[in-house]
């Protein structure tokens, strides 16, 4: 057994370099998809001209959840969570683009699990206020993983090498993203987003227990539908039943409501009334043009408070 050491060099960048050296940056994909627990949450500048980051608490409670089940001890309160997630907005959000941010509860110290210390990294990147563009899916020949080896409810960074697969196998087929199905043969979600079906009017997802992620956007959407009127109904889904559906669409916070408009290489119908009614519905209410009581909203403080600057090597596009 090697005891953990600290050697003087490191081989790292093509060269030999001091222990205390050999860094990687928080960005980096190695790191975003390794041993952390993290959530993707979205601010949208609102009709009034404020700025609100929505569901705030909900990703809080999420991040404790998955915290708690990989043994992440999370020292922040949610006071101390939405002040840095602000703060950070504030110094970064521009006129007329939204944002993404990334919470990470990243694994700094802990053998094998052994007195894990965790540090809090928020990044948050520009996005532009477009509706979602509706996409080409594809079902993946890779799986959701079980909830005995790495279980779905757990969103970390690991969960997403099976997504990284996936999507890599989706490009090679002009798919943006692919439904992964689970140990059953159905329908689990997709790389990073819920999935809707709608069938003879009603909108149908998967429940959590098929392998999805926990969907805060999911809740919201449901009670968007409650309201409008429209069925929502959350049950196992056959994978044909994707193949014969009426209307399709992928739902989570950095995705919002793309609709689907070729599966597996067949175009869907034109008419996708439900859910482009649903997305309108949740675009409008995150943008305060139409607000929810089923959304909350931390608000920044009035724009004229803002230095609106723009952080160096800040990213053009908002990676998932
Ligand atoms: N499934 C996966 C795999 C995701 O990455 C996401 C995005 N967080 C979702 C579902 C949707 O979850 P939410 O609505 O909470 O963003």
């Amino acid at each position: 057994m090697v005891e953990l050491q600290q050697p003087k060099f490191v081989y790292m960048g093509g060269k030999l370099r001091l222990w205390e050296d050999a860094k990687l940056h928080v960005g980096c994909e190695a790191l975003t998809r390794g041993l952390n627990v993290y959530e993707g949450i979205k601010g949208y500048w609102q009709s009034d001209g404020r700025f609100g980051i929505v569901m705030l608490r909900r990703h809080y409670e999420r991040l404790r959840r998955s915290a708690r089940l990989l043994y992440i001890p999370c020292e922040w309160t949610y006071q101390e969570y939405e002040s840095a997630t602000l703060e950070l907005i504030t110094q970064l959000v521009q006129p007329d683009r939204d944002m993404w941010a990334r919470t990470t509860l990243f694994v700094v110290e802990g053998h094998w699990g052994e007195g894990t210390v965790a540090d809090l990294v928020i990044t948050a990147y520009h996005q532009d206020k477009q509706p979602p563009q509706a996409i080409n899916l594809g079902v993946s020949t890779w799986r959701r993983s079980v909830d005995v080896a790495l279980p779905a409810r757990i969103k970390t960074g690991t969960n997403y090498q099976v997504g990284r697969l996936a999507r890599i196998e989706g490009r090679a087929r002009g798919c943006q993203d692919m439904v992964l199905l689970n140990q059953w043969g159905r329908v689990a979600e997709t790389t990073g987003a819920c999935i809707l079906m709608v069938r003879d009017g009603v909108v149908y997802t998967p429940p959590a227990t098929e392998g999805a992620l926990e969907s805060i956007t999911l809740d919201v959407v449901e009670a968007l539908a409650n309201s409008m009127g429209i069925p929502f109904v959350r049950r196992p889904i056959d994978r044909t039943e994707l193949l014969i559906a009426d209307e399709m669409a992928l739902c989570g916070t950095l995705a919002e409501l793309p609709l689907v408009k070729s599966f597996e290489g067949q175009p869907m119908s034109e008419s996708a009334l439900i859910l482009e009614a649903l997305q309108t519905r949740l675009l409008n209410a995150v943008r305060g043009i139409d607000p929810h009581p089923a959304i909350e909203l931390s608000l920044l403080p009035a724009p004229g408070v803002f230095k609106c600057r723009e952080a160096a090597g800040s990213a053009l596009s908002v990676p998932s």
